[in-house]
C-alpha cells in the first residue's frame, strides 16, 4: 500500500443513533453506494438492547417480522429472539456491513495529511511506533479532542484501522467548527440551510427522543412528544436533507420501510446531482479507511 493509494471517507449522511433503525439505514445506504456516518451518544451499537433490557426479555413478534433489511434469520434461529439471539444478530449485521459508527464516547480524529504520513511509514516501521507518532502529530494538530465529546480510544488509530472493522475518521474540516462553537456538541444547526456538510440527517432516536429540544428549524418532521409529526406513511422525509427512521412507533418490521424509503430517496436524489454535473470529479469516498 502507498501513501497515493489513501484517500479520506466523506460521508454524505449523518444518522443519529445506532440502534436497529441506524443499522437498517446505514445498511440500505451503503448498498445504493451512500456514505454514511452513525452518530451514537452510547458507546456501542444497540445499547437500549445491551443496556436498558432485562436478560431473559425475548422479542415478541416473530424472528420474521424483525430482521433488518436483507439479512433474514437464519432457520436455526427461534421463532422468539431472545435478547442476546437478538443482539448477536445486531452485532453481526454491523460487522457484516463495515458499519461506520462514530460511537460519541470514542473515535480517532485524523487529518489528511497526518494519515498519509501513517501510510508512507507503514512499510517501515512497526505499529505501535506509527500509532504513536500519528497520536503525537495529532496532538499537535488538533489538541486534545476530549474537550470536545471526543475521546481516543485506547488502542492506536493505525492499529485500530488494519485490526478492527472501524477506521479513524478523517477530518475535512468539521472539527474546526466544533472547536470554534459553530458546531456545537451533537447539535448541528441549520439556520438557513447552507451550513451543513452533509446531504441529509437522518433521527433515529427512538421512543426517548430529545430531537424537539435541540434541533431548531424543521417543523414539519417531528412532534412536541419527540416522534413523528405526520402519520404514517408520510412520516420519514422532513425539509433541508432531514429524515427521521423508527418514529412511528411500528417496531423493528417500521424501522426497515423507513430504512428503505429514506435510503431509496437519498439515492436518487445523488444521482440527480451527479447527472446534472457533466464533468464531476466522481465518488469522493472509497472505503479504504
Ligand atoms: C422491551 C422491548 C421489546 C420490544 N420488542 C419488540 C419486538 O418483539 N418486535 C418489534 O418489532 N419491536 C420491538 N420493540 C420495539 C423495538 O425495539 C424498537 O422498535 C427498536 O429497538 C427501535 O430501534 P431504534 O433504532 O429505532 O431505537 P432504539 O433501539 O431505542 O435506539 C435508539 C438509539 O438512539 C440513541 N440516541 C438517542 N438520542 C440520541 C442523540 N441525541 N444522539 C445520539 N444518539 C442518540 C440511543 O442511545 C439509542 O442507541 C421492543 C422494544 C422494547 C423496549
Amino acid at each position: 500500500m502507498t501513501a497515493a493509494e489513501v484517500s479520506e471517507h466523506v460521508e454524505d449522511v449523518i444518522i443519529v443513533e445506532a440502534g436497529p433503525s441506524g443499522l437498517a439505514v446505514t445498511v440500505c445506504l451503503s448498498l445504493c453506494g451512500v456514505h454514511s456516518l452513525m452518530l451514537e451518544r452510547d458507546d456501542c451499537v444497540a445499547s437500549l438492547w445491551r443496556h436498558r433490557t432485562y436478560d431473559s426479555i425475548r422479542l415478541h413478534l416473530t424472528k420474521h417480522h424483525c430482521a433488518l433489511p436483507h439479512v433474514p434469520h437464519d432457520a436455526a434461529t427461534p421463532t422468539y429472539l431472545l435478547r442476546d439471539d437478538f443482539l448477536h444478530y445486531l452485532d453481526a449485521y454491523a460487522d457484516c456491513f463495515v458499519v461506520r459508527s462514530y460511537l460519541r464516547c470514542e473515535l480517532h480524529l485524523v487529518s489528511k495529511e497526518i494519515w498519509n504520513v501513517a501510510m508512507t511509514l507503514y512499510r517501515f516501521m512497526p505499529l505501535w511506533v506509527i500509532d504513536k507518532i500519528v497520536l503525537l502529530m495529532c496532538a499537535i494538530v488538533f489538541g486534545d479532542t476530549a474537550r470536545y465529546g471526543l475521546r481516543r480510544p485506547t488502542i492506536g488509530p493505525f492499529t485500530m484501522k488494519l485490526t478492527t472493522p472501524v477506521y479513524p475518521i478523517v477530518d475535512v474540516g468539521t472539527f474546526s467548527k466544533i472547536r470554534s462553537g459553530e458546531i456545537r456538541d451533537s447539535t448541528v444547526e441549520f439556520t438557513d440551510g447552507k451550513r451543513h456538510d452533509f446531504d441529509a440527517i437522518i433521527f433515529a432516536t427512538s421512543y426517548r427522543s430529545t430531537i424537539k429540544q435541540w434541533l431548531k428549524s424543521d417543523d414539519s418532521l417531528i412532534g412536541d412528544d419527540g416522534m413523528a409529526r405526520r402519520s404514517y406513511p408520510e412520516h420519514w422525509k422532513g425539509e433541508n436533507g432531514l429524515y427521521c427512521a423508527g418514529l412511528v412507533r411500528r417496531g423493528i418490521y417500521g424501522c426497515c420501510e423507513d430504512a428503505e424509503f429514506i435510503a431509496g430517496d437519498i439515492s436518487r436524489q445523488q444521482q440527480q446531482r451527479r447527472s446534472s454535473k457533466p464533468h464531476d470529479d466522481g465518488d469522493n469516498g472509497n472505503g479504504s479507511g
